[in-house]
């Protein structure tokens, strides 16, 4: 059967020059980074490789503002509760939304625990959060901000640059931390205007191999050590390198960055196709905005559960997710926050797309869908 992957926002599939470089580290460049011989020192070059391809992504002049993770997840939990550690001493209020992926709202749920104030901006009515919601939000007694760029379920974009330079202009010692997970290669990111301190980001998501992250630490921004040991990663985070991966990273990155405005219009073309060959039926709702990520499309099928629809399609080979990211059968929320009914978040799939989709994928997506409709409604 045909395979129809409309799920990249979950994991996409790693270039060919990612494995073939994962591939090389495995067989015949194996050397360990912290070797002081030849194959060590290839090894580094690799390391070094990976951070220079990302830095210029971000726009970021020193390269050793890059931090190699185990992921985003890893990257997030560092900037929040590494901060908290060093900043939150004598100040004790912090400042995100009620719109994270898990690995920044788990950690901000463990500050309330530790009795820190957590204050989450919300979207408004029109299911916007403004950067003056975000900034009004942040007083003298703050001293993190973390909000996201690219909501993983909407494709949401929040205004995230105007909010950091405005809370930085009044308030320049507060960090500010930034996951870019969803944006990341797909919109442009630059460091200097953004004004984020710490900025988390993930291979798996732009074709690059699972296990593999980068944390973005402007110059500066204290963070704590997350592991102790052989001082790898300039000390903050201990652990012989996962050379394959961050060197499959770096191959990613590479081949990836100089199209991001293409690729962008490519997609952009898909979502308006997808939207064009659904939005006729009167049980379809689309909840993503019109000016959203053009990756990520979410939608709600009136009258079936996600999970049906999820499983009646890949019995077609369309891959999509359930759009209320459910993770172990928990529901994480953020569709209702973005002002949709139980009936709609109940429902919700979401698309996601990547430049080696087709109109024939949605063509695939969008027949699949109205045949599971009607079967499912009449089972
Ligand atoms: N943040 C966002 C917005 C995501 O979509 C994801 C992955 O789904 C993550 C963080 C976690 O990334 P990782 O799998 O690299 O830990």
């Amino acid at each position: 059967m045909e395979v129809h992957y409309l799920d990249n926002a979950s994991t996409t599939k790693p270039c060919a020059e990612a494995v073939e470089t994962i591939i090389r580290c495995l067989t015949t460049d194996y050397g360990n980074p912290s070797s002081l011989h030849k194959m060590g020192l290839n090894a580094q070059l690799y390391m070094d490789n990976a951070r220079k391809n990302i830095a210029k992504v971000l726009g970021c002049n020193n390269v050793d503002s890059i931090l190699f993770t185990s992921g985003a997840t890893e990257s997030s939990n560092i900037s929040i509760l590494g901060t908290a550690k060093i900043y939150g001493k004598r100040k004790k209020k912090v400042v995100t939304t009620t719109i994270e992926h898990a690995s920044v709202k788990e950690c901000f749920n463990e500050l309330e625990r530790q009795g820190f104030e957590v204050v989450k901006v919300s979207p408004n009515k029109d299911g916007e959060i403004t950067y003056q919601d975000i900034v009004n939000a942040v007083d003298d007694n703050t001293f993190l901000v973390s909000c996201m760029l690219v909501n993983n379920e909407t494709g949401y974009i929040l205004p995230i640059e105007k909010a950091y330079n405005g809370i930085k202009k009044k308030y320049p010692d507060v960090i500010t931390h930034c996951d870019c997970v969803q944006g990341f290669l797909k919109v442009p990111i630059n460091v200097r205007t953004l004004k984020a301190d710490l900025i988390s980001i993930s291979g798996h998501k732009v074709h690059a191999p699972k296990g593999v992250g980068a944390l973005y630490v402007s110059k500066g921004t204290r963070i704590s050590k997350s592991n102790l040991g052989g001082k790898q990663e300039r000390g903050f985070r201990s652990g012989t390198e996962a050379l394959p991966n961050i060197a499959g990273f770096g191959s990613a990155v590479e081949v990836y960055y100089p199209t991001i405005k293409e690729r962008f219009e490519y997609v952009s073309k898909l979502k308006q196709y997808l939207i064009d060959s659904i939005s006729k039926y009167s049980w379809i709702c689309i909840n993503s905005k019109e000016d959203a990520s053009p990756y990520i499309v979410n939608i709600s099928v009136l009258g079936v559960r996600s999970e049906i629809m999820l499983h009646f399609l890949e019995e077609k080979g369309v891959y999509i997710s359930s759009g209320s990211a459910c993770s172990k059968g928990e529901k994480s929320g953020v569709l209702s926050q973005f002002g949709l009914s139980e009936r709609h978040s109940d429902s919700a799939i979401r698309v996601s797309f990547c430049e080696t989709n087709t109109t024939q994928d949605i063509d695939a997506f969008a027949t699949a869908l109205v045949e599971g409709f009607n079967k499912i409604l009449k089972s």
